[in-house]
């Protein structure tokens, strides 16, 4: 009994050591999970793993969008310019004006995407400061270089922009409005206005204030819109500030080319995109008279086929002073198709209403122009086979009378321009220029092209050796029933002199006796003055003309003639009535090459170093073939004989 009560006992400690294990295992497994599960518990509340941000996508019509320059097209010259029904909306960038909402600045890629009120933190100060011109600027005033960089800021824009930036943008300009123009009673239902104002690489004060005299000076219930077109510009202040400055501006809207497209490309680019009944076209470096578009909205209005200009008054491009310009004026252009406002206060009309009554022009400027948008686009807007800069305002001049249209300048209306010292972009070549002229003269001139080819013998050269592509604007020249260039010069134009070029009576006239050519000093203008003997240019420059009214007719316009005071030759303006004064008659003697006066039968001869108080400085550094124009007693020196030699010849071109 004894030992089955041990063996129980026995059993019984197991027992309760299995009970014992089985507990210990049961709390052991019960803590783990406890604990493992406190852990998940933990695990749960540690921060998320590091997600993407959410990109926000702002709203597109907000942006300004500067593409990256690898993405932008190369500088095009214009040869590929897409006419202005193939403009592609994805050629463009558009910024409208309004209210952007603000936020911080993103970069992205090639793409530097900048939403308005974010121009704090950028390199390029805001307005009114001028980018990195003004950081030159400031930069070279601290090194006591201030003429150097006045010279600087002259050469980046063929003006003095230290002496712009320091003006306010708002100036008012000194009234110079005839009296007769003041008070002038308008109709409140004159049409509404796109002013359309291209530009590449224009200094910030000056297309600002442009724009301002735009919006200070246009009553509110005519300006539809002013319609700033960045023709690809480069410079830092015209991208991101000028986007966000432009969208604080009510009716400013921005248009960027990601082509570079030239003035007139620019313009039809703009016009495209106009919504305004009449578009004003207006260079990006003006400022406006009060009371400047009533006028010209009121002659358009009359006549939807009138193409109307202000008086161009001249903001001088050294102290930016306002200087208005004398009435009357009117646009015209010569046999070189350089482009010229013809001021001839002394024609000023008795009638007292002539100093505010439109005179007809038959060329206007490019600074400021005024046209029905449906007729500008009816006469095939601007060419757009015209590269970059220079002329086209001749060939709209010319399409626009010859196809139905008139031009006026329009004397109420004023409206100042800078004029540059220079072009403040470079051209790539001369030859540009020339290609332009090109395509003007064999579009609209006729056989009277070939009197510009002996005025520009570069022109010819080129002409010579490639042909323009003009078929479509001979088209549009054909379904408009546009008139010949005769009756442009015979209607439009008599005033200017139509040369005979004749053979062996016309070119340059060459002097054998020093090898050089009588010349006249570019820069003295209509007023004529003395005239000296200077290397032969062959450009076309020193060609002249002796008429069947025994005149020696000189210049691209033919409009100065050989003349005598005293022994010294000179030019003075011909007569614009026939016949001509006996004192301009000259006679050619083919055998001995003498050019003789006919009043006072002396003959014409270089005399070395005479006279040259008023050449240039460049002509007198070559001695040997300058000297003055005299007359002398007739003698068969050499410096007596001469030749009209003709570059061009008279079948050419
Ligand atoms: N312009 C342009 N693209 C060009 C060249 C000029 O948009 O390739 C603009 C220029 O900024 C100006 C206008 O066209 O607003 C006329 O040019 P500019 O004033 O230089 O000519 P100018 O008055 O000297 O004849
Ligand atoms: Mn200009």
């Amino acid at each position: 009994m004894r030992l089955w009560g041990r063996a129980t006992a026995v059993r019984r400690k197991m027992l309760c050591l299995w009970l014992l294990l089985l507990g210990f295992a049961l709390v052991t497994l019960e803590l783990s999970d406890l604990f493992h599960s406190r852990h998940r518990d933990l695990s749960h509340q540690k921060p998320a793993p590091p997600r993407r941000p959410l990109q926000r996508v702002p709203n597109a019509p907000d942006l300004e969008v500067i593409v990256d320059s690898r993405d932008s097209p190369a500088v095009e010259l214009g040869v590929d310019l897409a006419p202005i029904k193939t403009l592609q909306e994805d050629q463009l960038l558009f910024v409208p004006s309004g209210q952007g909402t603000k936020n911080p600045q993103q970069k992205k890629g090639s793409y530097k995407v900048l939403l308005p009120g974010a121009n704090r933190d950028l390199r390029v100060p805001a307005p009114p400061t001028h980018g990195e011109m003004e950081k030159a600027h400031l930069e070279g005033m601290e090194e006591g270089m201030e003429e150097g960089v006045e010279k600087s800021a002259v050469q980046k824009y063929g003006f003095n922009e230290m002496v712009s930036e320091k003006m306010s943008l708002h100036r008012r300009l000194p009234e110079k409005n005839h009296p007769q123009c003041l008070g002038g009673q308008y109709s409140e239902s004159l049409p509404s206005t796109s002013v359309v104002i291209c530009f590449h690489n224009e200094a910030w004060s000056t297309l600002l204030r442009t724009v301002h005299s735009v919006l200070d000076t246009a009553p509110k219930q005519h300006l539809q819109e002013v319609l700033l077109v960045d023709d690809l510009s480069q410079h830092g202040h015209l991208k991101s500030v000028l986007s966000e400055y432009v969208s604080h501006l009510d009716k400013v809207r921005l248009i960027r080319s990601t082509k570079r497209l030239g003035v007139g490309g620019c313009r039809n680019l703009g016009a495209a995109r106009a919504a305004g009944e009449v578009l004003v076209f207006m260079d990006s470096h003006c400022e406006c008279q009060k009371g400047w578009l009533e006028p010209l909205l009121e002659r358009v209005a009359q006549d939807r086929t009138r193409v109307v200009s202000p008086i161009m008054d001249v903001i001088d491009w050294q102290t930016f002073q306002y200087n208005a310009t004398q009435w009357p004026v009117r646009g015209v252009f010569d046999w070189r198709l350089d482009f010229y406002w013809e001021s001839k206060p002394q024609l000023q009309d008795k009638d007292p209403d002539s100093a505010v009554r439109p005179v007809q022009s038959p060329a206007l400027g490019g600074g400021v122009l005024a046209v029905d948008r449906h007729f500008f686009q009816s006469v095939g807007a601007y060419d757009p086979g015209m590269l970059l800069w220079g002329s086209e305002q001749i060939e709209l001049s010319i399409r626009v009378w010859s196809c139905g249209g008139t031009m006026e300048v329009v004397p109420c209306s004023r409206v100042a321009h800078v004029d540059h010292h220079h072009l403040p972009y470079p051209l790539p070549d001369q030859e540009l220029l020339q290609r332009n002229k090109i395509r003007i003269a064999d579009t609209w001139m006729d056989a009277y092209r070939k009197i510009f080819y002996r005025r520009d013998t570069l022109a010819h050269f080129i002409r010579q050796s490639e042909s323009p592509n003009i078929t479509e604007r001979l088209r549009i020249k054909r379904s408009l029933g546009c008139r010949n260039f005769h009756w442009y010069l015979t209607s439009v134009y008599p005033q200017l002199y139509i040369p005979q070029d004749r053979p062996t009576l016309s070119g340059e006239l060459y002097n054998v006796g020093t090898g050089s050519c009588a010349d006249y000093p570019r820069g003295l203008g209509l007023r004529g003055g003395a005239m000296n003997a200077a290397p032969c240019s062959g450009t076309g420059s020193q060609h002249c003309d002796l008429n069947s009214e025994f005149e020696v007719r000189w210049g691209p316009m033919g409009a100065l003639c050989l003349d005598a005071s005293g022994e010294r030759v000179i030019l003075s303006p011909c007569p614009t009535h026939r016949p001509t004064i006996s004192r301009l008659q000259w006679k050619f003697i083919k055998l001995s090459g003498q050019l003789v006066h006919q009043q006072s039968q002396l003959c014409l001869e270089v005399v070395k170093d005479g006279g040259l108080t008023q050449s240039s400085p460049r002509d007198v550094n070559t001695h040997a073939k300058t000297g003055g124009l005299f007359l002398r007693p007739c003698s068969h020196h050499p410096r007596q004989q001469w030749h009209f030699e003709q570059l061009v010849a008279p079948k050419g071109a």
